[in-house]
């Protein structure tokens, strides 16, 4: 079905032009089609954002394998022995895990816009000066509302030896198909803590350095608290220091704080 209408100069004309297909962009676009509009959304990348190809659902993924293994811990107390106890991690096979994962809720994502009418467009859009938007560098929409859900990228913090090889972003981290002996997570905000308790649940010896005086330094301290003992429970050290370390340390994978 034909959605959208032509603007006097010839352009599509929709109701409502939204950039960004991460969770912000497409529940707005199919709010505003469900609401009757004509709906275009402009996504460069696969739709469902950060969140759910590089944030809350991959790390949602692991979280459950740190789980199961955790269960398999606690397996023999509860009266189920297991008659080979050694496991190992295959991260390939779980790095493909998290791929699937994603794949089946992005995919969703896309029958859902499709479901509701919303007329996807591939490619970076651009907001130009007379209020249309460029697709593509070529083709030109325009929307009698426009929606900006550009999200948010990861951020480098500007600390010598950032740069090193050894460091990894959230994004990279979450594609890493061979594990290394020792993990020192640089932040102890929410996604820090993801990691920590992850990546120490595979077997690896995680510090998380957080500079402020508690972990989740921006929740209430009854959960600062409670998350600082479960990391102690699961073997993870947390280092209170600030994070900018001798350039030396991230070139050597030494700690020098
Ligand atoms: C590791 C990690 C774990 C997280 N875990 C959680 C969690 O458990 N719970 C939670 O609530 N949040 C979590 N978050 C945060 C969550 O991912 C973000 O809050 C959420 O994705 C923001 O949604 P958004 O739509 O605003 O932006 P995004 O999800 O970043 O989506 C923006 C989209 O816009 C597209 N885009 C940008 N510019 C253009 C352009 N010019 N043209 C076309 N497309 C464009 C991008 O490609 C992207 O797909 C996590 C984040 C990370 C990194």
């Amino acid at each position: 079905m034909e959605h959208k209408t032509e603007s006097k100069s010839g352009t599509p004309l929709y109701d409502v032009v939204v950039i960004g297909g991460g969770p912000a962009g497409y529940v707005a676009a199919i709010k505003a089609a469900q609401l009757g509009g004509n709906v275009a959304l402009i996504e460069h990348d696969t739709l469902g954002g950060t969140c759910l190809n590089r944030g809350c659902i991959p790390t949602k993924a692991y979280l459950k394998n740190a789980e199961i293994i955790e269960e398999i811990h606690k397996a023999s107390s509860r009266g189920i022995k297991l008659v080979n106890e050694a496991f190992v991690i295959d991260m390939p096979e779980t790095v493909k895990m998290k791929n699937r994962v994603v794949k089946k809720l992005t995919g969703g994502v896309a029958a859902l816009l499709k479901a509701n009418k919303v007329e996807v467009l591939k490619g970076i859009g651009v907001l130009q000066n007379d209020g249309t938007v460029l697709v593509n560098e070529k083709n030109i929409v325009e929307g009698k509302k426009i929606i900006i859900a550009g999200g948010s990228k990861v951020a480098r913090i500007p600390i010598p030896g950032i740069d090193s090889p050894l460091v990894m972003s959230s994004d990279e981290i979450l594609s890493m198909e061979e594990l290394p002996g020792s993990l020192v997570v640089i932040g102890g905000g929410v996604i820090g803590i993801e990691m920590a308790l992850i990546f120490a649940a595979f077997g690896l010896v995680v510090n998380v350095i957080e500079m402020e005086e508690r972990l989740l330094p921006f929740m209430d301290k009854s959960i600062s608290a409670f998350i600082a003992q479960l990391l102690k429970k699961k073997g993870v050290v947390r280092i209170a220091a600030v994070a900018p370390c001798s350039s030396e340390y991230l070139t050597n994978s030494r700690a020098s704080l």
